[in-house]
């Protein structure tokens, strides 16, 4: 009887994270094989990386690089100590192939487990935490309100002229190295995995119309589509008061509640881990005495830290959504895990590797604020890069995890509504991160029994 054969991304987590233990034992290199009955092991051994996937009748190939886009993308891979980061299509920096295709073979010239890794443990966390950063926050947050306003927008006027068009949002490299993996493994397989193309929709309340009438104006535009979304809440913001009534009108209609934060002011990152700490909790706990059901978390300004991860694990929480696929523009300067599939990620602590039960949902950027409010794009071109995005996720079979504001698509209803129709046409199934998070964890617990 043939075994039952599953692949799926966590484990793609884990095998990276046993080839990374054995980097640390020096060894030359590790080959990837295929069992007959479909598992898979990591072998040592002294052999170049020269793994390849051959594809007869496969549209890998033109995949990979029908798209400007693709084509465009600068590649400015690194290499430290024989070690591979950064992006990997095309060439290394030193002109040696990364990725090359001939005929129908393609060809990886560096070990995808490890780049896999890299790209989504290592890249995304935190960088340096000034004490400049911190005064600077506490500064802002000292000023009234309007005058905040105005520095907002003095900020983004001078990030429009200095930055350059946003054309790197396409967030490639796990995406691509772990779609080919999977074709690789149903090649030797002949077994297939199913992928529905799935959109999340996610509502940040930053304001206090986003609560009052943010909510009136979203809830009628999503219940005439039948789409439900997520709407993360802040319990103790600056500028105005939680109201309790409206999250728990919104959660007794079907829409689900995640937490923002305890505080929007900026220092999540900067405090002291056990700061921190109270913080995620007591946000967690103020929330639900709304008498609503929430479990999920998304970081005020998209803050991350080292400890971000283990510490809303601890608390409880289930799933979170805080770290960009792709981040160009955002305050914190960190580049986001270049994957848009939800997963379990995996933390070291003591020297010991291990796979968190909580659920990332990497975020689908552009978001709203950035395309509408920092580059004021018109509704055609926000849609085309919403659009390029989407073609992408559903390509490389992700998640299109949107992340909006009330006050930033309130203003642009028609071109919500324009992507709604694009995703429905795509046929994107609308789905919530509860669901998917109860499916992905009953998942893991069916690969680890
Ligand atoms: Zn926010």
């Amino acid at each position: 009887m043939p075994i039952e054969f599953k692949i799926s991304s966590n484990k793609l987590f884990l095998l990276a994270n046993q080839l990374l233990k054995d980097y640390k034992n020096d060894v030359d290199s590790l080959t990837l094989s295929f069992g007959n009955d479909g598992d898979i092991s990591l072998c040592r051994g002294k052999v170049p990386y020269n793994d390849f996937i051959e594809f007869e009748h496969h549209p890998i190939t033109e995949l990979l690089f029908k798209r400007e886009i693709t084509k465009k993308i600068k590649v400015n891979t690194l290499v430290e100590k024989n070690r591979l980061r950064g992006e990997y299509i095309a060439k290394f920096s030193d002109g040696t192939p990364a990725i090359s295709i001939k005929g129908n073979r393609i060809f990886f010239n560096f070990n995808i487990l490890e780049a896999i890794y890299n790209e989504l443990m290592e890249n995304s966390v935190q960088k340096d935490v000034t004490y400049k950063k911190i005064l600077m926050t506490k500064i802002y947050w000292a000023f009234p309100k309007v005058f905040r306003r105005q520095v907002r927008k003095a900020y983004r006027k001078r990030k429009t002229h200095l930055r350059p068009p946003p054309m790197f949002f396409i967030g490639t490299t796990a995406n691509i190295l772990i779609y080919l993996l999977e074709k690789m493994i149903e090649e030797l397989t002949g077994k297939t995995r199913v992928y529905r193309p799935t959109c999340i929709i996610s509502h940040d309340v930053d304001l206090n119309y986003c609560q009052t009438k943010g909510v009136d104006i979203l809830f009628d535009i999503e219940k005439k589509n039948h789409v439900s979304s997520t709407w993360f809440f802040t319990p103790h913001h600056k500028d105005f008061p939680l109201n309790c009534k409206r999250v728990k009108y919104l959660f007794n209609n079907g829409f689900e509640i995640g937490v923002h934060g305890y505080t929007h002011d900026g220092l999540l990152d900067k405090i002291s881990p056990d700061k921190r700490k109270k913080r995620l909790k007591f946000a967690l706990k103020e929330l639900s005495a709304c008498k609503i059901e929430t479990f999920g978390f998304r970081s005020p300004w998209m803050l991350r830290t080292n400890d971000l991860w283990q510490l809303i694990d601890n608390i409880g929480y289930i799933y979170d959504s805080s770290y960009p696929d792709k981040d160009t523009l955002s305050l914190t300067g960190l580049p986001g895990v270049n994957f848009n599939r939800p997963f379990h990620p995996i933390i070291n602590v003591q020297n010991c590797w291990r796979q968190l039960n909580l659920i990332e949902f990497p975020v689908s950027y552009p978001q709203d604020v950035q395309i509408l409010e920092d580059y004021n794009l018109e509704d055609s071109e926000a849609f085309a890069y919403w659009k390029t995005k989407i073609d992408f996720i559903k390509d490389f079979h992700g998640f299109f995890i949107w992340h909006t504001h009330p006050i930033q698509i309130n203003s642009r209803l028609k071109l919500f509504q324009k992507t709604i129709d694009y995703l429905k046409r795509e046929k994107f199934f609308f789905s919530s991160f509860k669901d998917e998070s109860l499916a992905l964890l009953k998942t893991k617990k069916e690969e680890t029994t």
